[in-house]
């Protein structure tokens, strides 16, 4: 006869061993199946992660696959202006912390099934039957935890749209940018409309990486040089998807919830999403527990109230965002003066009345108004932002 497992989770990053964790702490059988040949590899992220993001997993550092502390990031500009955000944060080595979180699910109690492809799903009366390249899992809850191209986000037509991106990883004798300031740089452009470069002192390495909707090889080159980098000295290409939401998607539905990158969990500024994974994957484990302790399916609804603080899930955080990444230059430039050197928080307002009273063009007082409509939304969700 074959097994019922209580809950099937569909991939096995962050998300996935985070839901699959505190199903199995709460005494449940729980069997993740990845498709990757070893957990976490190969890596398809920047490896940046906030202090507030350890808080979550909760664990302190230092810790193995912990590379090196940042104090915090900012957004330089095209003409070189810049504004802060001070925030403890760590580089990490990602794949090592996929199998960290991993092998927690596993001495949790959680079965981990790698090479492990998800191709079919079905729903019956008696639960869910998960076809895979090793045969079917039947099982009576089923959480969609495979990222941005989730066989199961897909079943319940919920895939989010997604910005292709890309990293290069150099040696640092060939990267001359000064890091003496232990920030990790973002830049807004116009030609990576929609997204932006990052660039990431990493100690060992420095990764230098972008997200665009087109020609996105192309665009790096030209950034890579512009920085004084050749492009072709990279030790190593990373990418993958990032979804890139217009709206919320939906994230409970009766026996199934889509957690991390599946039920688009991404922060709209940073387009980071490791936090919003184990978060929203916790919180995934946490609703499917109490549901099996009450044998009562339609408690998963409690799941989307409980996501609700995470930005992705309001629309308007979500656009205000997307028009700030679409700006030209000026604009970007313009916002880069009025707040130079500032830390996000502050409103100088003495240079902003003398720019406004130098009589600016429209267009450029709108991008400033959006600019601020970042500055508030991400003061009230900064948590979460990377
Ligand atoms: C280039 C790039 C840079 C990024 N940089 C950052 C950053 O610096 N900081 C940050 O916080 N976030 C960053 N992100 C976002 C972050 O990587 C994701 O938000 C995070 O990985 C989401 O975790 P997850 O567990 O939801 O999904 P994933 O990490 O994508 O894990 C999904 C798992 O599902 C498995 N899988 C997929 N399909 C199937 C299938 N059909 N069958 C079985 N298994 C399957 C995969 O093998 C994988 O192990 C970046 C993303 C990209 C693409």
């Amino acid at each position: 006869m074959q097994k019922i497992w209580d809950v099937i989770v569909v991939g096995g990053g962050p998300a996935g061993s985070s839901a699959a964790r505190v199903i199995a702490d709460a005494g449940y059988s729980v069997v993740i199946l990845d498709k990757k040949k070893r957990i976490g590899s190969p890596n398809h992220c920047g490896e940046g992660v906030s202090s507030l993001c350890l808080d979550e997993v909760g664990v302190k550092a230092p810790q193995p696959w912990i590379l090196k502390q940042v104090k915090g990031c900012k957004l330089t500009f095209p003409n070189k202006t810049e504004i802060r955000f001070t925030q403890k944060g760590y580089c990490i080595d990602r794949p090592s912390f996929d199998r960290f979180l991993s092998k927690r699910a596993r001495d949790a109690g959680t079965e981990i099934k790698i090479s492990t492809t998800v191709n079919g799903i079905q729903n019956e009366r008696s639960g869910w039957v998960v076809g895979t390249n090793r045969g079917e899992f039947r099982g009576k809850f089923l959480i969609g935890a495979a990222g941005a191209l989730c066989p199961v986000s897909g079943y319940f037509n919920q895939r989010p749209p997604i910005l292709p991106a890309v990293q290069y990883k150099f040696h640092p004798d060939d990267v001359p940018l000064d890091f003496s300031d232990d920030l990790l740089q973002f830049h807004p452009r116009e030609d990576f409309a929609g997204g932006y470069v990052w660039v990431f002192n990493r100690g060992r390495e420095i990764s230098i990486g972008g997200g665009a909707s087109s020609n996105l090889a192309e665009r790096m080159e030209r950034f890579c040089r512009r920085m004084g980098v050749d492009p072709k000295k990279r030790i190593k290409t990373e990418g993958g998807p990032i979804p890139f939401l217009r709206k919320p998607l939906r994230v409970a539905f009766p026996r199934a919830l889509l957690c991390g990158d599946s039920g688009g969990f991404i922060y709209p500024v940073t387009k980071g999403g490791v936090h919003g994974a184990v978060w929203s994957g916790r919180i995934a484990g946490e609703v499917i527990s109490k549901a099996l302790d009450g044998d009562d399916s339609y408690r998963l609804s409690n799941y989307s109230s409980r996501v609700r603080p995470y930005p992705c899930r309001d629309p308007i955080h979500l656009l205000i965002p997307q028009a700030f990444f679409k700006f030209d230059n000026p604009i970007i430039n313009t916002i880069g003066k009025i707040m130079d050197k500032k830390e996000y928080t502050e409103i100088p307002v003495a240079r902003f009345l003398r720019y406004f009273l130098s009589k600016p063009a429209p267009r450029i007082l709108w991008g400033i108004a959006v600019g601020f409509a970042v500055q508030r939304f991400y003061h009230h969700s900064a948590r979460f932002a990377w």
